[in-house]
């Protein structure tokens, strides 16, 4: 099956184009056919496009909404001009795949789009009312271009999350705002913390149920899960993915009453505060300079630059706090996993993540550490290290594809 993944954000479409099926996903064979990334949907589009075997192509078009964006995608793909192997028509896509930020407690693993379904996504709106309305018009472009008859599953951020027991996911306010708002911890980039604990008991050649591990996706945005048995049992996100970890622009965990306090200060509204530590608050908030962690190595190395440093160190400072309070609330855990762009690229954050964690046990390996970068997968601890260490490279479209297939042809979902 050729299944088409996408990501819809505001303003953004992600999308890979992957043949897979039931017994391609056993043998671990799934190919990557095309992939890219359009941004600024709505304007002059700036499109990337990526065909198996073929150079990377960037060009801008005029595309006025979604359903403009996902017609080129579609056109593009099954064009001559793109040449990707068994494709030649919208009849070569099966099936789609969009990646849906919010479930709520209702969607706890992946399902078929459905109109039912789609009035559940909507439901979720309220509480992600910056992502879902955009997946929301993915899954409309989608059926508007192939027909209702188009197979489309919704794979949900939040799903890998529901196993969270109620002592994680309850927050320490009025019992009757769950009741009637359902306020409670959802966590998000599930499909990434999902995709890395599999990974890694592929690695290990273990069982779903001896995987006893902290994940840490660290890109932009940036969260921890901490997984027993193989099930989420506490993340860092919450509510909304603002709470947590230090991140790109979002400044994580922070003492609520914070708001108030800056609401007089400074004469904003609790509008305006929130969108200060959505947007303007980590890293980016810490330096004055940039929310992206490879800029800000440069300028800590280069220029020595105080705030630049200051921000890389408190940033490692708080995801090693969680690390401990996330061992505490396991009862112990066999390894640590870093995935996502800073995950995967920073031997150096790693390094200072870890540094303080030799007491209980975790040595990082210097030599193996600092290899693993762009794609490396595999242990960066020392083979004697009692808490061991892994870099696995997140790759949530492979696991929507790989839903998308179980659900379109009725095998049970794997978590
Ligand atoms: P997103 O969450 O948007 O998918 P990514 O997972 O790609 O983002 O992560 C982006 C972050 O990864 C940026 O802060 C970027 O600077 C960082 N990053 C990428 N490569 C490196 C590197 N070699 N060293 C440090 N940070 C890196």
């Amino acid at each position: 099956m050729n299944v088409l993944v996408l990501n819809c954000g505001s303003s953004t479409v992600k999308f890979q184009l992957i043949a897979t099926d039931l017994g391609i996903i056993e043998r671990n064979e799934d190919k990557r056919l095309a992939s890219g990334y359009v941004e600024r949907v709505g304007g002059e589009a700036i499109i990337t496009l990526n065909a198996e075997g073929r150079d990377e192509q960037r060009l801008t078009e005029s595309l006025r909404d979604m359903r403009a964006a996902v017609d080129f995608i579609i056109r593009w793909a099954t064009s001559e001009g793109a040449g990707i192997s068994g494709v030649k028509s919208i009849a070569d896509i099966h099936a789609i795949g969009h990646r849906v930020v919010h479930g709520g407690e209702r969607f706890t693993h992946s399902v078929l789009i459905t109109d039912e379904v789609l009035r559940g996504i909507e439901d979720c709106v309220e509480l992600a009312p910056l992502h879902n309305p955009a997946n929301i018009k993915g899954i409309q472009a989608a059926r508007h271009l192939f027909g209702p008859g188009l197979p489309q599953v919704a794979v949900f951020d939040t799903a890998f999350h529901q196993t969270l027991p109620e002592k994680a996911y309850l927050y320490a306010i009025p019992y009757q705002f769950y009741r009637r708002y359902k306020v409670r911890r959802y966590g998000f980039h599930g499909t990434s913390h999902r995709y890395v604990a599999y990974r890694y008991r592929q690695l290990r050649n273990i069982t779903r149920e001896q995987t006893n591990i902290i994940t840490l996706h660290l890109g932009n945005g940036c969260s921890a899960a901490a997984i027993r048995g193989g099930d989420s049992i506490d993340t860092s996100m919450g509510m909304t993915p603002l709470e947590g970890l230090v991140m790109g622009t979002r400044s994580g965990d922070i003492d609520p009453a914070i708001i108030d306090y800056l609401a007089i200060k400074e004469g904003l509204t609790i509008h305006q505060i929130e969108s200060l530590l959505n947007k303007q608050s980590g890293l980016i908030g810490i330096s004055g300079l940039t929310n992206d962690m490879r800029e800000l190595m440069e300028e800590a190395h280069e220029n020595n630059d105080r705030r630049a440093r200051l921000a890389i160190e408190i940033f490692s400072y708080r995801a090693r706090k969680y690390i401990g309070s996330y061992l505490a609330a396991m009862g112990g855990a066999d390894a640590i996993v870093f995935t996502g762009g800073i995950g995967e690229n920073s031997p150096e954050v790693r390094s200072l993540i870890c540094d303080g964690l030799q007491w209980m046990g975790l040595e990082l390996d210097g030599e193996r550490n600092a290899k693993c970068t762009n794609g490396c997968e595999g242990l960066i601890s020392t083979e004697s290290s009692r808490l061991a260490a892994y870099t696995i490279p997140t790759d949530e479209e492979l696991l929507i594809a790989r839903d998308t297939v179980r659900s379109v042809q009725g095998a049970p979902q794997r978590y």
